[in-house]
């Protein structure tokens, strides 16, 4: 098959549609046949070489392939090689869907192509038997080649625009809740919290405990369960305040019903509301310091932000076909630190290893502060071997550094650290996991040292 420059200015699913017309309906034919008697056994090959590669053993179990994926890919390929020219809109709709499952079950397209090439591999190799002249062999395999192409072509645009869509929702989420008045909000909350406590308050007090609204009813619940949903969304205090109102609201449910007060119910509300308070002024203390993305010790980024960027890193590691990194830092005995020169100077320190952190990286790579006294790097468009000897020039200069405190104390310290790099895989989790292995590894061989994850 020839393709002219008049090829390359058609839309791309007219391409699609050219190389069906252009190759001869006796090749097609033939194709529609191997897959019919064959396609089960090309089906295999794929599976065999997916489930033996790394990345995708996280998420591929042999079950799940007996039971739903091959059947589903099977009928991929006996519906991909009997297309006719006006079948192309609905090949394309089907390598659509396809690409979004991928996405939600996050099998990158690099995975998928690799696996595709065993499925062509098996392919020619019932071309070669079909066909008998050479020509028409070379005919069918690159008629197969170009059919696959097209599809992964497809299939990947659609998981690149649903990861992305996942990112942009991500986004936008969190630019509507952090977008709110919080100061209002905070003070509002508090005052319709106290509404209701003294309301349940009064009720024990006049021994009318018909009159008792659950928390859930009030205006403090409700605004809880809704915008306070949107904003405190991911964080432990706002589970732990969830699941006491539930608990207390079941109580006063309780109570209702049987119209008694319990002995000592007083007591029990009145350290709830303590608790409550406290935990409420907790959650949007911690929303304020998370507002500005930033740490406020350290002035590094706050975890929340982690998978919004390691998001994006990926999709454009996967889009522009380049590599980046993670060093994930842990300071080696941080404890002594603060055991012996108390948690101030601990906080200074950290101070000092953040400064020192993110004059060392470039502008474009990001500093988070992972936990206590860990941090994570992104090192972005950066491969293995740069990545490693940044962790390690990063190691030796703290080796090196006196700190010296606002007490007039010298300190010496020194980091582990564990170094990844992005090679295809899409779940974020995956990655600050084999950064984290590396670390523990450090960590046992002696500390003070950097190890890349294998
Ligand atoms: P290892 O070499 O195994 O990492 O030992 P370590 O003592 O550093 O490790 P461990 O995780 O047991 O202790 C970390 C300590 O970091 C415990 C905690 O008190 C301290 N830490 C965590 N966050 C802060 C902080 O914000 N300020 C101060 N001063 N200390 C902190
Ligand atoms: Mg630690
Ligand atoms: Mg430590």
């Amino acid at each position: 098959m020839f393709f002219d420059s008049h090829f390359n200015l058609l839309p791309v699913e007219k391409q699609w549609e050219y190389i069906i017309t252009q190759t001869p309906a006796f090749i097609r034919s033939g194709l529609r046949d191997i897959v019919h008697e064959h396609g089960h056994t090309c089906v295999q090959a794929f599976y065999a070489a997916l489930i033996e590669h790394p990345d995708a053993a996280l998420f591929l179990e042999k079950d799940m392939i007996e039971k739903r994926l091959s059947g589903s890919l099977q009928a991929w390929v006996e519906r991909l090689f009997p297309a006719q020219e006006d079948d192309v809109p609905e090949l394309i709709a089907l390598q659509r869907r396809v690409g979004e499952i991928h996405a939600r079950l996050e099998i990158s397209p690099g995975l998928v192509s690799y696996a595709f090439f065993f499925i062509k591999v098996s392919l020619n190799s019932f071309i070669a038997k079909k066909f008998d002249t050479e020509k028409d062999q070379i005919t069918a395999i690159l008629y197969c080649q170009y059919m696959i192409d097209f599809a992964l072509k497809y299939m990947n645009m659609a998981y690149n625009s649903d990861f992305r869509k996942k990112i942009e929702q991500d986004q936008s989420f969190r630019m509507l809740s952090l977008g709110q008045d919080l100061n209002f909000e905070k003070e509002t909350q508090k005052t319709t919290f106290f509404d209701w406590s003294t309301q349940a308050l009064f009720c024990l007090c006049e021994q009318r405990p018909e009159n008792l609204q659950t928390i859930g009813e009030s205006q403090f619940g409700l605004w809880m369960s809704h915008k306070g949903h949107g904003l405190f969304k991911g964080m432990e205090d706002y589970n732990l305040l969830q699941a006491m109102i539930e608990k207390i609201d079941l109580r006063i449910d309780d109570i209702r019903k049987n119209k008694e007060i319990p002995p000592g119910f007083a007591l029990v509300l009145k350290n709830n509301i303590y608790d409550l308070t406290l935990l409420t002024n907790r959650l949007f203390q911690g929303v304020e310091a998370l507002q500005s993305g930033l740490d406020p010790l350290t002035k590094a980024l706050t975890r929340r932000f982690l998978d919004v960027v390691l998001q994006n890193e990926i999709t454009f590691s996967l889009t522009n076909d380049k590599e980046f990194s993670l060093i994930l830092l842990d300071i080696d005995h941080f404890k002594h630190i603060n055991d012996e020169h108390g948690h101030l100077i601990g906080d200074e320190t950290l101070r000092f290893i953040a400064e020192m952190l993110m004059n060392t990286i470039r502008s474009n790579d990001f500093v988070f502060r992972y936990g206590g006294e860990e941090f994570l790097i992104v090192l972005t468009e950066r491969g293995r071997d740069d990545a490693m000897a940044c962790a390690e020039r990063i190691r030796s200069s703290l080796e090196q550094a006196v700190v010296t405190t606002s007490t007039g104390n010298k300190l010496r310290m020194t980091v582990s650290g564990g170094v990844t790099t992005f090679k295809g895989e899409t779940k974020i989790n995956t990655l600050v996991t084999q950064a984290d292995r590396a670390l523990y590894e450090a960590k046992i061989t002696g500390r003070n040292r950097i190890v890349a994850f294998k």
